[in-house]
């Protein structure tokens, strides 16, 4: 097996390859990512002191709570198992993709068992999911509608269905899988009972077809993901993958309309009516257009009547409203003058895609 042959260890905790199988917990990483960490390509800041610490800690965070959880359903005395020592594995396989992972448990209530994914959250992520969700008690949301798990950042949606999906849990007639999303800061919980949803898990394991074509080529695929997107945010390769659309030449391009670019188009203008709703859309023309811009090694595109203009900008920013109130207060109480106060802002540089519809009025 091709992957055999690629295996010396090279996987990170972090990588979405194990011993060269993919992992469910990483279906809706980023193919490009993955392939950079297979391929060994050196992070952008590699060495940002305190950079391996700080994953271990969002690790072992993760860890307390679920046992919190787990703590909380113990003390309602239903029984649940697959959490602690000796965890299962679960298994799915498709054409030549090998998924592999690792629920966090198993519960049964009466006589229907089902999986169990615990996601603990940073307060504001954990708003988004609040917001759409009911309360139903202090503290305690439940999300009725799944389908608005797709449109999140850093969906759980994919290891879900990889899990309903996956060989233990077709064994056991596991039908439903609970997500519980705890919100680290005030102990709130999110609910979202999920049903097996066989387009969403072709959609994923589509993005990882070729994946091990590319690495035996030795290439990388392509970008999943737009340069503002917060997936490209985190990722340590940002720089690496997004820099050749800083250095793009001034040159216009009329391209021609293949079927991908007809679509992103259309996607574009469907974005555009639908607005906030239809925010996926909108991502991933932009994506295709970032994309052929590299490609293309040119500023400027026009197609099907919708013109691009990509272009290099700077801003001057302050990481919180709250310094920038401070150092204001600082100022006005001549603490500090303007002049030390602007040296607080930081200058960051950032790609604009202006996008002019010549069909729109
Ligand atoms: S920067 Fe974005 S597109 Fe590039 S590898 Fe990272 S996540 Fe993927």
């Amino acid at each position: 097996m091709i992957v055999d042959k690629f295996y010396v260890g090279e996987h990170t905790p972090w990588s979405a390859l194990s011993k060269g199988t993919f992992r469910m917990s990483s279906a809706e990483q980023c193919t490009r990512r993955a392939g950079y960490q297979f391929l060994k390509y050196s992070e952008d800041d590699e060495s940002a002191p305190g950079y391996d610490d700080f994953r271990s800690v969002v690790l072992e965070e993760g860890n307390l709570q679920e046992v919190e959880v787990v703590r909380r359903i113990q003390e309602i005395g239903l029984k649940i198992w697959n959490f602690g020592q000796g965890q299962a594995w679960t298994v799915y396989k498709f054409e030549n993709q090998f998924w592999r992972g690792h629920p966090d448990l198993f519960i049964q209530v009466g006589d229907d068992t089902y999986g169990i994914e615990i996601k603990s959250t940073t307060h504001t992520l954990f708003e988004k999911y609040a917001n759409a969700s009911e309360e139903v008690l202090p503290g305690r949301y439940i999300l009725y509608d799944q389908t608005l798990l797709h449109d999140v950042t850093f969906p759980y949606m994919g290891q879900i269905q990889m899990y309903l999906h996956s060989d233990k849990a077709v064994k056991q007639g596991i039908e439903q899988w609970l997500l519980l999303v705890k919100n680290r800061d005030s102990g709130a919980v999110m609910e979202c009972l999920i049903d097996k949803d066989p387009e969403y898990l072709a959609a994923i394991t589509t993005r990882w077809k070729n994946f091990w074509v590319y690495m035996l080529a030795g290439r990388l695929p392509n970008r999943n993901f737009e340069k503002t997107s917060d997936q490209c945010k985190y990722c340590p390769f940002q720089k690496r993958c997004w820099g050749a659309l800083a250095e793009l030449p001034k040159k216009k391009v009329e391209l021609e309309e293949t079927e991908e670019l007809l679509r992103a188009t259309e996607l574009w203008r469907e974005g555009k009516v639908f607005e906030k709703k239809a925010g996926l859309r909108l991502d991933w023309s932009k994506l295709q257009f970032e994309n052929e811009a590299i490609n293309q090694k040119a500023n400027r595109l026009s197609v099907d009547g919708i013109d691009i203009i990509i272009s290099d900008r700077e801003r001057e920013g302050l990481n919180t409203d709250y310094v920038r109130s401070l150092l204001a207060r600082l100022v006005k109480e001549k603490a500090l003058t303007p002049e030390e106060a602007k040296e607080c802002f930081t200058v960051t540089e950032y790609t604009q895609m202006n996008v002019k519809d010549r069909q729109t009025k």
